[in-house]
């Protein structure tokens, strides 16, 4: 199933996130796509606060993912400029994704086959540019 929505600001992105992710549960993994910009951080943002996560939520810079005590606990992966991450160290991602918890991961072109392998993904979430603060936001769930 593929929805496609229309936001015209950061909170219309985060309410859509919100929605996603009442009917996220604990082992889904949820990637975002979209060039450097569209609203992946804020995206994800919105699902954190709904999923019970009241601190900051912002892009990871010095390791590949932070992680989020909730009641289900969430990951938030950014893995920009990581090449091939299988080939580098298959054990980076155990750290952060599995049975036990949410993932969303920013950039997941170089590790799709690895994530898919360790976990569920529930969704794959496309933001595109629509001109000035309008993006499309494209939810492809399973
Ligand atoms: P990414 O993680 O994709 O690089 P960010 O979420 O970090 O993007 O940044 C998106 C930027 O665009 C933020 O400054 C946000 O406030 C702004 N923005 C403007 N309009 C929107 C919108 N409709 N949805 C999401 N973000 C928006
Ligand atoms: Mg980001």
């Amino acid at each position: 199933m593929s929805r496609r929505h229309e936001t015209s600001d950061p909170a219309q992105t985060e309410a859509l996130a919100a929605e996603l992710a009442a009917g996220l549960a604990a082992g889904d993994v949820v990637l975002l796509v979209g060039e450097l910009g569209t609203g992946k951080t804020t995206f994800v943002r919105g699902a954190c606060r709904a999923l019970g996560i009241d601190g900051i939520v912002t892009s990871p810079t010095f390791t590949i993912g932070q992680r989020y005590q909730a009641s289900v606990p969430v990951s938030h992966l950014d893995l920009y400029r990581v090449v091939d991450l299988g080939n580098e160290d298959p054990d980076l991602l155990a750290d952060y994704i599995g049975p036990d918890r949410i993932a969303f991961v920013e950039w997941p072109e170089s590790a799709v086959a690895a994530l898919a392998g360790l976990s569920r993904v529930a969704a794959r979430v496309v933001i595109e540019h629509a001109g000035g603060d309008r993006r499309v936001v494209t939810i492809e769930a399973e």
